[in-house]
């Protein structure tokens, strides 16, 4: 989670004096590292990973700290919660196709390495949210929150013990609050069954929360409950600037989408919620605005009516192809823009990086403040790395051999190396598309961010239909036609075509991975024709069969998301009483299955196919198994 520096962070006085010094050498850090590098072509594909698995050992250990001395096959960073940690690959993988089956096995020896350094009785698990986390004896050793609460913002249910002791992040979760001026508050809808309380309503000790918490949802009051939630990210190295950009814009519609299907977390603080996904409750977890900038009151002494969290979906595209779809208000720094502008980079980065810079520092190490904007870029990377967008456009960091890379940031982590791997593959088979046949799927943004609340819904999979464009063969990089073979079948008759005259409609997510006659060709069969004009060799076949099967019956509903396993888990277990309620015992058990599953002690039909071999790969791609 961002920079890392050894030595001590300022408070938060001295923070916001150093606000706007931050910023123009932050603006200008970018401009250097533009003009240095905005020629660099032929950068080969490179991409890589990022599994941020909790450890739910039940003791607190700096675990990351102990794997970074024994570790040299693989990179650990600390994360913000104390029980997470994050892994990349040693090096990134590079772009040919074999490349796609070595991804599970490294997922493997990443989990082995945490495992190896545990006790017994202690495990790791990748699960996006922990169902307990912020309940009464949720973490070993045993840390309550004093009866009368420090200060005005502490939270009710999570103790500094639980944050990781690296000074950033202590420094982030004070500075996030002091800036906002109030306490952190999510609320999330409850799921309501049979036996729930209605309306279901919990009284609260302090005033600021009895004020915050709303009827009928679960209520948490601190960053841990967002930042202390794990994910799967994936950084992709363009071959340029433009392609960067190009792929930034493409990748960004599709975010809703493998989101929903990722879907894998419906419990919060011990309840059954009533959404499938971390995203809002990570949004609300590190909103910093004040109440001015969230528009609840008149601008006085603030400079910007902000509209989202540091944490949320993108504000514009990027490229010149997604320019007409920027249809949503750019908050932008007036200044910093026409710094930007002046420097003679173009209208839509400048306008891109001003509207990142509307968010103020959080955390300013006392060492790192004159520093050289040539030769180094931590002052922008402060901004950059507390923007947590759906995606994430990086510049190449100064004195390396790195290209200019894209992030694509909203997958939840699965429980197994290998659905996990089917979600990395999935997306990288997907970016190679888009390249290799050009393909575009813009649509307005304001849409791209309906589908992302409509992603995060309880079973949305199914359940929610999603606005995407009708046409993905036109338009997406006007200086190259495209060249896939039928990816535009649509046919204006048909029933899906309730939005006429427009570029997009709305679509299941089963047609539009699996694609449906007359409407939309379907994203898997699209990577499988351009799989059968590439040289793959047969166990890597037989690898991304095995992926992109998971990733198809996701879809079609034929297989659970991680979410509606875990709710049917709950709702099944004997303790349940219809009530909402996570039980201690119930959260074990449920814990205790996600880790046999994830170590290969049990199978889950319900998530996931036993993986065929090589000897019954089936000719047709998406045909039945040789039996
Ligand atoms: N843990 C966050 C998530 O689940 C991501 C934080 C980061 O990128 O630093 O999305
Ligand atoms: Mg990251």
């Amino acid at each position: 989670m961002g920079l890392l520096v050894e030595g001590a962070t300022l408070t938060w006085e001295q923070t916001k004096e150093l606000a706007e010094y931050v910023h123009f050498h932050g603006i200008q850090q970018f401009i250097n590292i533009y003009n240095r590098l905005k020629e660099r072509q032929r950068d080969v594909l490179k991409w890589g990973d990022e599994v941020r698995p909790p450890n739910y050992s039940d003791v607190y250990l700096p675990l990351a700290l102990i794997l970074v001395t024994r570790s040299h096959r693989m990179i650990w960073h600390p994360e913000f919660g104390r029980h997470m940690v994050e892994g990349t690959p040693g090096k990134p993988y590079g772009g040919t196709m074999a490349d796609l089956n070595t991804v599970e096995a490294n997922m493997r020896l990443r989990r082995e390495e945490v495992l190896s350094v545990l006790q017994e009785d202690e495990t790791v698990s990748s699960i996006t949210v922990y169902p307990r986390f912020g309940c009464p004896g949720f973490t070993w050793p045993k840390s309550e929150v004093p009866a009368a609460c420090p200060d005005a913002f502490s939270s009710l249910f999570v103790t500094s013990n639980v944050i990781n002791t690296h000074p950033r992040f202590g420094t982030l979760r004070a500075n996030i609050q002091y800036r906002r001026g109030e306490k952190i508050a999510i609320n999330v809808p409850i799921f309501r069954d049979k036996n729930t309380p209605s309306p279901f309503v919990e009284t609260f000790s302090d005033e600021a929360s009895s004020r915050a918490a709303l009827p009928d949802h679960i209520y948490m009051d601190d960053m841990g409950f967002g930042m202390g939630n794990c994910c799967l990210q994936l950084t992709f190295q363009a071959c340029s600037i433009s392609e960067a950009r190009y792929l930034y814009d493409q990748l960004a519609p599709l975010c809703p989408i493998v989101m929903a299907l990722s879907a894998a977390s419906p419990l919060y603080r011990g309840y059954v919620s009533d959404i499938d996904c971390r995203w809002g409750v990570i949004a609300a977890s590190v909103d910093d605005r004040t109440r001015e900038e969230r528009g609840l009151e008149p601008l006085k002494n603030c400079k910007f009516r902000i509209h989202k969290s540091r944490y949320d979906s993108i504000d514009s595209y990027l490229s010149i192809f997604g320019e007409k779809y920027n249809d949503l208000e750019l908050v932008k720094d007036e200044k910093l823009y026409e710094q930007l502008l002046q420097a003679g980079i173009d209208h839509l980065l400048a306008q891109h990086i001003a509207h990142l810079f509307i968010r103020d520092p959080l955390v300013i190490y006392a060492e790192r403040i004159e520093i050289d904007d040539e030769q180094e870029s931590d002052h922008f990377e402060n901004i950059q790395s507390t923007n947590w967008q759906t995606m994430r456009f990086k510049p190449p960091p100064p004195n390396t051999t790195i290209g200019w890379r894209v992030e694509f940031r909203p997958t939840e982590v699965q429980l197994t190396d290998f659905e996990n791997s089917a979600f990395v593959v999935f997306v990288v088979l997907l970016t190679r598309v888009i390249l290799s046949y050009n393909l575009n799927f813009l649509i307005p943004l304001s849409k791209v961010d309906e589908n992302l609340k409509s992603a995060q819904k309880r079973d949305a999979v199914r359940q929610s239909k999603f606005y995407f464009r009708k046409d993905i063969g036109t338009g997406g990089n006007p200086e190259l036609s495209c060249c896939c073979p039928n990816v535009n079948n649509t046919d204006s008759d048909n029933e899906e075509f309730n939005t006429d005259n427009e570029e997009f409609t709305l679509m299941s997510i089963d047609t539009i991975i699996n694609g449906k006659e007359g409407v939309f060709a379907g994203l898997i069969p699209i990577i499988n024709s351009y799989l059968e004009n590439m040289y793959v060799d047969v166990e890597t076949r037989c690898s991304i069969f095995n992926y992109l099967r998971l990733i198809r019956k996701r879809a079609s509903g034929e297989l659970k998301t991680t979410s509606c396993w875990i709710r049917d888990f709950v709702a099944a277990h004997p303790h349940y009483k219809q009530d909402s309620v996570v039980s201690d015992r119930i959260n074990y058990d449920l814990l205790v299955r996600c880790d046999r599953i994830a170590r290969g002690l049990e199978d889950c039909p319900e998530l996931f196919d036993k993986p065929i071999n090589k000897s019954k790969l089936p000719t047709q791609p998406n045909g039945p198994e040789r039996s």
